[in-house]
């Protein structure tokens, strides 16, 4: 099997955001990632990219503009004055306003955006951002430490490439924000693996929850419990998925990585190794589709890194020692400067045997419900919504920022407009 090409984003920004004092969302955790992805030499074997920023007009491809104009307009400084709107787009204390939040939101959303665009062009077979997968984002409001919905935008550009995307989701709570979003239709399926119950966040991601009219059986729910190991969700992992692609046949796969799901995470309650969590992406990689592989959760910080570094370096196909290599922050990997440390928490597993082989039938025979691959009636395609040439071209970054015309006028108005309210449902 030939190796992947390889597309890599990070921009060095993105780790001086503070969602602020004691939040439990640490942006540095995206810096210390992109640290041992460097000193283990990963990135000589893929192509590594400043990314291009998100405008106004592209997160306004699945969010309302009243909600996105508030992101870019509200300060620390101006909060006071907008409590009221604040409130309705459920800004505040899970998701604190903080300085510079548009342009970190722009810097996670245009990589993932990015990312799409050049799997799109089949100029890379696997997308790496790590700063994406904010899961929870709602079309008019911010939730879970999630403001724009990164999964969504880059979504709705591979379906004008793809007529069937699979979003795969193994962080530890549920990708309600990317299964609300795609929830009528079939050419989404959403397959999500988290915690449920005992009012754990988000609530939602019951197995019972399928998806309504033309999608219905295209949202797929693997509700687990406290403390599962790194067997017993491979078992499930592997076969659902193996399930899913033989019945749904996509033409290409997102892949929201969160790290929350480790054992020992701060907010997390489940068991899982660096080993077992990468063996997910692993398998993911074996089925030969294009990629968008993004990131999510994670809240013991240092695992988060060695998590996503472990997982580089499986996507490029290199092996990597299990030696810490010296980098900036090595203080972090004390005291046994490993990669692979003992992460098993002392949670009791609360998946029996019996649960688990129940939910994989159930699962597997809502699967059996998608009779063939649905097809798509091709329609005039709107075009890409970034010029890969012209990004290359582009050398002064700043000017990505501002020049939102560029997109503009193109597809926005007249018998090309893709951007009708709703539109996201229409897919
Ligand atoms: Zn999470």
């Amino acid at each position: 099997m030939y190796r992947k090409r390889v597309a890599y984003f990070y921009d060095e920004d993105v780790g001086n955001f503070h969602y602020g004092p004691h939040h439990p969302m640490k942006p540095h955790r995206l810096t210390l990632t992109h640290n041992l992805v460097f000193n283990y030499d990963l990135h000589k074997k893929m192509e590594v990219y400043k990314p291009y920023r998100a405008t106004y007009h592209d997160m306004c491809r699945f969010h309302s503009s009243d909600y996105i104009q508030f992101l870019r307009r509200v300060t620390p400084q101006n909060t006071g004055g907008q409590s009221k709107l604040a409130n309705n787009f459920n800004v505040g204390e899970d998701c604190p306003v903080f300085s510079g939040l548009f342009d970190f939101c722009s810097i996670y959303t245009g990589a993932s955006l990015e990312g799409a665009v050049r799997l799109n062009q089949g100029v890379c077979d696997i997308a790496i951002n790590w700063a994406g997968g904010l899961h929870h984002a709602k079309k008019c409001e911010a939730s879970g430490f999630c403001y724009v919905n990164d999964i969504v935008v880059a979504i709705l550009e591979l379906l004008k490439y793809h007529s069937r995307v699979l979003y795969v989701d193994i962080d530890i709570h549920h990708g309600d924000g990317v299964q609300e979003a795609f929830y009528l239709t079939d050419r989404v399926m959403t397959l999500s693996f988290h915690k449920y119950g005992n009012h754990f966040f988000p609530g939602t991601g019951d197995m019972f929850e399928l998806g309504v009219e033309n999608g219905r059986y295209y949202s797929l729910n693997v509700p687990l419990r406290d403390g599962i190991d790194d067997q017993g969700y491979a078992n499930l992992f592997k076969p659902i998925m193996q399930a899913v692609v033989n019945h749904y046949q996509p033409s290409c796969i997102v892949l929201q990585c969160g790290a929350d799901s480790l054992g020992c995470d701060r907010l997390g309650c489940f068991n899982l190794s660096i080993k077992g969590h990468g063996e997910c992406v692993q398998y993911v990689k074996t089925f030969n589709l294009p990629m968008l592989v993004l990131g999510g959760g994670g809240y013991t910080i240092k695992n988060v890194a060695r998590c996503w570094a472990y997982e580089t370096s499986l996507l490029v196909d290199q092996e990597i020692s299990n030696e810490i290599p010296y980098n900036d922050y090595l203080e972090y990997f004390a005291p046994d400067f490993s990669l692979y440390p003992d992460i098993a928490a002392r949670i009791e597993n609360q998946n029996t045997k019996q649960y688990l082989d129940h939910i994989k039938h159930t699962v597997i025979e809502n699967i059996k419900c998608v009779t063939g691959a649905p097809s798509v009636q091709m329609q005039e395609v709107p075009p890409d919504f970034i010029c890969l040439e012209s990004l290359e071209d582009q050398e002064d970054p700043d000017g990505r920022h501002d020049d939102e015309s560029r997109f503009e006028g193109e597809f926005y108005d007249g018998e090309h407009d893709v951007d009708k309210e709703d539109a996201y449902l229409e897919v």
